[in-house]
């Protein structure tokens, strides 16, 4: 199957950014079945704000 570039809109920035060919495959690989909706910085940032909120509750 055949992959193309795909451009999707950042839900949280509203920045173009591309689900690239390779991604997609990556993604149909290990079954997953939803698009990313997020570009990779905001992705990035989610990912550093829920660590974060762990390290908090673990220093209670
Ligand atoms: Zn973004």
């Amino acid at each position: 199957m055949e992959y193309q570039d795909k451009t999707i809109r950042c839900v949280d920035c509203g920045e173009e950014f591309i689900f690239t060919a390779r991604d997609q495959e990556f993604y149909q690989e290990k079954g997953f079945t939803n698009e990313p909706k997020r570009c990779k910085s905001c992705r990035e940032k989610r990912k550093q704000e829920k660590n974060q909120v762990k390290e908090t509750k673990e220093n209670k």
